[in-house]
C-alpha cells in the first residue's frame, strides 16, 4: 500500500487547518434558524491541511478507471471518447449562469439551442420531432411508452395494454414497460440472435399497444426483418418503439424512422459523446413520427412565425411532464457541441468506424474466444468465453485480468443468451494502435489460461482493490469511514 492510500481520517491532527473563512460575523444568520435544523456539535471531519486534502482527492481520482485513463471497451454502454471543447461550451458563464425560472425572452440562445439540437437529431434519425427532456435512457423509454399510451387512449383503443419485448432486450425495456403499467409479453430469438418473425405472429391481437426492438441489437445484430416487423405490428395496430441507446452504428448510414419506428429515445451520453455513469448526468431525448408529435410531454419549446422561441408548460394532449424544467441542458450543450464540431460530413463517418473496429476486433480474436453468432457485427458483439475451457477460466477470470493490464473490461455476462457472454464494443473513437493493444493482451490471456489458470483466478493483481465479493459489494456497501474501521 502507498502511503497516500491511507485515508484522510488517519491524517487528521487536531487543530489543524485547511481553510480561512471570512472574519465576519455569522451568529445573526445562524441565530435566524430554527432551533432543530442547528447543530449542536462540531461535525466529526478530519483536521487537515489543504494539501492533504489535494492529495487525498487526486489520489483517489486515479484509483478510478475512466474513458480518459484508458481503453473502455464497455458492450452496450457506448463508452467513447467526450471531446473536452464539451466542457468548454457547457461551462461558458453565458450558458451555466443561466436560472430554469429566467423569463423566455431572457433565455433565447439557450432555447436556440434546445430547438437545434432537436433538429439535427430528428435529421439524423428520421423523425419528425424530438423532445430533450428526459434525464436517461430508461426515463426516455418511460417517456416514449407514455407517449404510446396516450396515442392509443386518444383514439379510445383502451384494450392496448400489452408490449411485446425481445428476449435479447435490454434490461430496462421490461422495466420501463413495468412502470407505465404495461403488461410485458416476451418475443423469441432464433438461431441466429434475430427476432423470430414466426414467434412473433401469434402475438399480434388488438391488445398489442407495440413492441419495443433494438437495432442493431443487443448482440449487435442488424434485426435485417425489421420492414416486415414493422408492417405486422402496425397492421394490428400497435406502435413500434425503437431502444436508440445504441444507435451509434447506424449514425449517418440509416435513420430509424425510414425503418417504420414511431417512437425512440437516443442515449446522449453514449452515441453524442457526453459524460456517462459516474462522469455526470446523462439524457434520454425522444423522438416521435408525425403522428405522435401531439403527445410530446411538457414543457416543449415552441418557435413561432418571427423565430421567438417560447416554453409551453400546459397542453392537454401531452403524455404529461416528465422533467422540472427541460432536460440536463449542460448535456444537452455538449452533445449540440458535439453534433456541431463534426459537422455533415464527419457525422457520417461515426457508424462505419465503429461498425469496422468491432468487426476487427472479433475477426482477431475468434481463434481463441468463441463465437456464437458468425455473422458480420455492427459496433459491438458478444463471445461466449475462451474458446479453450479446460481449465475452468471462466468470462469472470478474463475480465478481472484485463484491468491488469490497465483495460477496461468488456461488459459480461450479458446479454443473458450466452452462459459466458464477454460483450466488446470498442467505438470510433479509438485508434487501430489501441485496438492492436487489446487484441494481444486478449490473446495474451487466452495463452495463459492454458499456461497459469491461478494467475487468472486470482486477478486482479495490480488495482488498488483485489477481487470484491461482488454480491455483498452491490447489496451491503460500505460507504462510510466508520463502517470500515
Ligand atoms: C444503456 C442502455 C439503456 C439504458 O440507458 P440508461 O441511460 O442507462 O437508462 C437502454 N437500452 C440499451 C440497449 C442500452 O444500451
Amino acid at each position: 500500500m502507498k502511503y497516500y492510500d491511507k485515508l484522510i481520517f488517519d491524517l487528521s491532527k487536531a487543530g489543524r487547518q485547511g481553510y480561512s473563512l471570512p472574519t465576519r460575523s455569522w451568529d445573526a444568520t445562524l441565530e435566524s434558524l430554527p432551533a432543530g435544523l442547528r447543530r449542536s456539535e462540531k461535525p466529526e471531519l478530519p483536521e487537515v491541511s489543504e494539501l492533504d486534502v489535494v492529495r487525498h482527492y487526486t489520489n483517489l481520482s486515479q484509483m478510478n478507471f475512466g474513458v480518459d485513463s484508458g481503453f473502455y471497451p464497455l458492450g452496450s454502454c457506448t463508452m467513447k471518447y467526450n471531446p473536452k471543447i464539451n466542457e468548454e461550451i457547457a461551462a461558458m458563464p453565458a450558458f451555466a449562469g443561466l436560472h430554469p425560472l429566467q423569463p423566455a425572452a431572457t433565455v433565447q440562445g439557450a432555447l436556440r439551442v434546445y430547438r437545434e439540437l432537436a433538429k439535427a437529431l430528428s435529421a439524423i434519425t428520421g423523425m419528425a420531432e424530438f423532445t430533450l427532456d428526459p434525464f436517461a435512457g430508461a426515463h426516455g423509454e418511460l417517456t416514449g411508452l407514455m407517449i404510446i399510451r396516450q396515442y392509443h387512449i386518444s383514439r379510445g383503443d383502451l384494450n392496448r395494454t400489452r408490449i411485446i419485448v425481445p428476449d435479447s432486450a435490454h434490461g430496462t425495456n421490461p422495466a420501463s414497460a413495468a412502470v407505465c403499467g404495461l403488461e410485458i409479453v416476451q418475443v423469441k430469438s432464433n438461431a441466429n440472435g434475430l427476432v423470430d418473425v414466426e414467434d412473433l405472429k401469434p402475438l399480434l391481437d388488438d391488445t398489442i399497444a407495440g413492441i419495443m426492438m433494438t437495432n442493431p441489437n443487443t448482440l449487435g445484430l442488424f434485426e435485417k426483418d425489421i420492414k416486415e416487423i414493422a408492417a405486422l405490428v402496425h397492421q394490428c395496430g400497435g406502435l413500434l418503439y425503437y431502444d436508440g441507446a445504441n444507435m451509434n452504428p447506424l449514425i449517418g448510414m440509416v435513420r430509424p424512422g425510414d425503418m417504420g419506428f414511431d417512437v425512440l429515445h437516443l442515449n446522449l451520453h453514449k452515441s453524442f459523446s457526453t459524460p456517462h455513469g459516474g462522469g455526470g448526468p446523462g439524457a434520454g431525448p425522444v423522438g416521435v413520427a408525425e403522428h405522435l408529435v401531439p403527445y410530446l410531454p411538457v414543457p416543449k419549446v415552441v418557435e413561432d412565425e418571427d423565430g421567438l422561441l417560447s416554453v409551453v408548460d400546459k397542453d392537454g394532449n401531452a403524455c404529461g411532464r416528465i422533467s422540472g424544467f427541460m432536460g440536463n441542458f449542460g448535456v444537452l450543450l455538449r452533445a449540440y457541441t458535439y453534433i456541431l464540431m463534426l459537422g455533415k460530413q464527419n457525422v457520417k463517418q461515426v457508424g462505419p468506424l465503429a461498425v469496422l473496429g468491432a468487426n476487427y476486433i472479433k475477426e482477431s480474436l475468434k481463434g481463441c474466444f468463441k463465437l456464437p453468432i458468425e455473422s458480420v457485427c455492427k459496433h459491438e458483439f458478444v463471445f461466449d468465453g475462451l474458446l479453450d475451457q479446460s481449465t475452468g477460466v471462466t468470462t469472470l477470470d478474463v475480465a478481472k485480468r484485463l484491468l491488469d493490464y490497465g483495460f477496461h473490461a468488456p461488459t459480461i455476462y450479458f446479454p443473458l443468451l450466452f452462459h459466458q457472454a464477454i460483450m466488446i464494443e470498442p467505438t470510433e473513437t479509438e485508434s487501430k494502435e489501441t485496438l492492436d493493444g487489446f487484441i494481444e493482451i486478449m490473446e495474451h490471456i487466452a495463452a495463459e489460461a492454458i499456461s497459469d489458470p491461478e494467475s487468472l483466478k486470482t486477478a486482479p493483481h495490480t488495482t488498488p482493490v483485489r477481487r470484491l465479493d461482488e454480491t455483498t459489494a452491490a447489496r451491503q456497501p460500505i460507504l462510510r469511514y466508520k463502517d470500515l474501521v
